[in-house]
């Protein structure tokens, strides 16, 4: 009865084999075909997306396609008309949000449409203010400059009437505008939160990014008491719709996003507290735990101090080579792995850049 049963076993296995041999092969080139169907789709899909004789609504489907295999959302490119268009209903959403909250005024710049219900002189800064960190960020990202004759889209109607005299402008980021919401009490920010975005937002929240799929972007913050801190967090959340829009929608790892945020903030509003405390906190932790606490691998949460760490990182990285910072940006919103290509391009792996960033701070062996 044993013997039998090891025979049928040895029958099963033999056949099983047999079965395996055929069939995987078949699988194979099933896997073989899918992949090469995907990439003739992927190849059609990309030229659908570029071709602006196509519907807008065609090509927006083509790109989503495009995620739905890649993970990663290509940009629609849009004719001059559509891009009209677009900022005509970013405008028309600003008039819905005056109407709501009245105290709001806006203005238009090349880059943003800007509403918000602070005094004269501050409503003024924030207005400069955004502009210089559209300069700032598009220098770090290697942005490219464009005749605006050619980027006639973004412009206003008296930038198009000077286009022949005016210097090359950075090419617009943005799908037309990024919205920008200021308000100066907490309860007129809540509300308008519940009101257009349905959500309340949690204690203590400044500021927020709403990063579309549309490649619509709206930043909205609030004033808690002391101008230069909102500033800081107004830089903070534009440079997350700013590094979204850069490229492809597909998010920077946390720590480059929030690193690369709170190094802009620091930059351009050095008055601000916030920002400074998260990196003193920073050199104290390191200086306790001689670690980055997984910072490097953190995908939906870092601690305050991380903040100060990841932007203290970044502002290495920058001094160290900027050139190399531009590739790496560039390369990991493509999907490439992020330590490879730190490698690549600074030769540092994880456990080298948290030792350097250690030794900048007068801290030996920090360990990522
Ligand atoms: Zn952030």
């Amino acid at each position: 009865m044993k013997r039998f049963t090891i025979r049928i076993e040895i029958a099963v296995f033999a056949a099983g084999l047999l079965l395996t041999s055929i069939v995987c092969p078949v699988f194979a080139q099933f896997d073989d075909f899918a992949k090469h169907q995907n990439a003739v789709d992927l190849t059609e899909m990309r030229q659908q997306i570029e071709d602006l004789s196509i519907p807008y609504e065609q090509r927006l489907a083509a790109a989503l396609k495009v995620r739905e295999i890649t993970g990663r959302l290509p940009w629609t490119p849009m004719t001059s008309k559509e891009w009209s268009q677009r900022l005509y209903e970013q405008k028309a959403t600003v008039k819905r949000y005056q109407a709501a909250f009245p105290k709001l005024r806006c203005c238009e710049t090349r880059y943003f449409l800007f509403a918000s219900d602070a005094p004269p002189q501050m409503y003024q800064e924030i207005q400069s203010l955004l502009d210089r960190m559209y300069g700032v960020l598009c220098e770090k990202f290697n942005i490219p400059f464009v005749d605006p004759s050619q980027e006639q889209a973004g412009a206003s109607n008296a930038e198009k009437r000077n286009a022949s005299k005016v210097k090359p402008v950075r090419k617009n980021v943005w799908q037309a505008k990024c919205v920008v919401v200021v308000f100066m009490n907490e309860s007129d920010y809540n509300q308008f939160e519940m009101r257009f975005f349905n959500q309340k937002p949690s204690t203590g929240t400044r500021g927020l990014c709403h990063q579309m799929m549309d490649g619509n972007v709206t930043i909205t913050c609030r004033f808690a008491g002391d101008k230069f801190n909102l500033y800081s967090s107004l830089v903070h959340e534009t440079t997350h719709g700013f590094s979204f829009m850069h490229r492809i929608a597909y998010p920077l790892p946390l720590w480059l996003n929030e690193g690369v945020s709170d190094w802009t903030a620091r930059t351009l509003v050095p008055q601000a507290t916030t920002c400074p405390t998260k990196q003193k906190q920073a050199v104290a932790a390191m200086q306790k735990t001689r670690s980055l606490g997984g910072m490097f691998h953190a995908s939906d949460h870092l601690d305050p101090w991380q903040y100060g760490a990841a932007a203290m990182t970044v502002n290495l990285l920058l001094k160290r080579n900027p050139g190399a910072f531009v590739h790496l940006i560039d390369d990991v919103k493509d999907g490439a792995d992020v330590e490879q290509t730190l490698i690549k391009y600074y030769n540092l792996d994880y456990a080298a850049l948290a030792n350097l960033l250690g030794r900048a701070c007068g801290i030996a062996g920090v360990k990522p």
